[in-house]
């Protein structure tokens, strides 16, 4: 058997009759832990405070009938035809509207419209990384940001965090560190705001020092920022891209502004690289979906979406208070973060207790959860578990977290 035939399997599993002939950069496509949880968490008996999925039924589906039939009324050819590589030119400058809320100002010119940010996600990594290239990316980071470092045979750098977010010390000690090794670092990848899985947000004086670590380095910061508006008291600090605008290519989704299924998200790129990404969008899609665009260009012209924004922030805060009021009286002793804004609470686990074991008799017990191992390339996270508040009601949130405690606290009494 020949090495390629060896590392190009996805599932390991030989009695797919295709598994000697992938390509050995699938590899790193297994399922992911979170996908192989889905079918589980599925069952309507099981809580899940497993997946990221908004809470779409908060968006009044007739903000969105009305902005569909308006568009099949009154643009129906256009929408469903083709469109251009770039995105539909209307939205790409609405999309600035929204990114001012966030301190950026831009030119439509760099925003090209991509299926989601996860899109955008695999076409900048297309472009930059060969195989064996360095990406650095917080530790724990997005997990299917990963699954795309590694389907392009990136190797992924974690640097650690704390509540304020990555640690700019530690960031300067791996660069260091990576390049006495003779590696390349291609990007830093980073979710500033209330991020996935940790739930904590990136200072002002970080973002900062971050950018000036970067430009130092002559090392691209990839700023992932899905969640920056969904904030519960207060604004984030603003973003990278509001600072500096040739080093950081910036992403941006309506899927948790608005809703997933439109699949448009966007990236605004240096101008040096928006070429380069249009082509490669191009070369991926053809086109973002002219008509899911129009309705949201539709959306953003009529409904009160600033407003609808606000409604969805009321909805999580709720969520998120409820489940850290459930984690202070069922499991007082352990420790969580407090995200100020977004979809999660990342909980450390006593320290001989492992998030991936357990995760079988969590199910058992009706409650499910991620384990921290997802979120990091290099088998860390054992000791942590990402909850996610944002589409259980609070009365299963209560009961999801009474139920993990039982587990927990039975894995204690062992
Ligand atoms: N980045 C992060 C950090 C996310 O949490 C997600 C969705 N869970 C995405 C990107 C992808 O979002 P979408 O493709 O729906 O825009």
């Amino acid at each position: 058997m020949s090495e390629k035939a060896n590392t190009g399997r996805t599932t390991g599993n030989n009695l797919d009759p295709w598994y000697h002939h992938y390509a050995q950069r699938t590899a790193g496509l297994s399922a992911s832990e979170v996908r192989a949880l889905f079918a589980v968490a599925s069952r309507p008996e099981v809580v899940s405070l497993a997946g990221g999925m908004p809470f779409v039924s908060a968006l009044p589906q007739d903000l969105v009938t009305d902005s569909l039939n308006r568009v099949m009324r009154d643009l129906g050819p256009t929408a469903l035809q083709y469109g251009s590589g770039q995105g539909v030119p209307a939205l790409r400058e609405q999309i600035l509207e929204v990114m001012a809320l966030e301190g950026i100002q831009g030119s439509a010119d760099d925003v090209i419209v991509t299926t989601g940010s996860q899109h955008a996600l695999e076409l900048v990594t297309k472009l930059f990384i060969d195989p064996g290239d360095v990406v650095l990316a917080e530790g724990p980071s997005y997990v299917t940001a990963m699954v795309v470092f590694n389907s392009f045979q990136a190797e992924v750098d974690h640097v650690p965090m704390d509540e304020w977010g990555l640690i700019p010390e530690a960031l300067r000690e791996h660069i260091a560190s990576l390049k006495a090794a003779g590696k390349t670092i291609k990007f830093l990848y980073t979710i500033p705001n209330f991020h996935n899985p940790a739930g904590v947000t990136l200072s002002w004086e970080r973002r900062l020092e971050i950018l000036e670590i970067a430009k130092q380095n002559d090392i691209l910061v990839l700023e992932d920022n899905p969640y920056g508006l969904l904030y519960f008291d207060g604004p984030p600090p603003q973003a990278l891209r509001s600072v500096e605008s040739d080093g950081v290519v910036y992403l941006g989704t309506f899927s948790k502004t608005l809703a997933p299924g439109f699949r448009v998200g966007w990236a605004l790129a240096p101008h040096a690289i928006r070429e380069k990404l249009i082509l490669a969008n191009e070369a991926a899609i053809l086109c973002p979906s002219s008509f899911s665009q129009l309705v949201i260009s539709e959306y953003l012209k009529n409904a009160d979406w600033k407003g609808q924004i606000n409604t969805f922030r009321g909805v999580y805060r709720e969520r998120k208070e409820t489940m850290l009021s459930a984690l202070s009286e069922h499991l007082p002793e352990l420790s969580w973060t407090n995200p100020t804004g977004g979809f999660y609470v990342w909980l450390t686990l006593p320290a001989h207790l492992d998030s991936k074991a357990m995760l079988p008799r969590a199910v058992t017990e009706l409650v499910a959860y991620t384990p921290g191992t997802a979120f990091y390339a290099d088998g860390g996270g054992r000791q942590n578990i990402r909850l996610s508040f944002c589409y259980p009601t609070p009365e299963s949130i209560r009961v999801g977290v009474r139920r993990l405690a039982t587990v927990i606290n039975g894995e204690l009494d062992l």
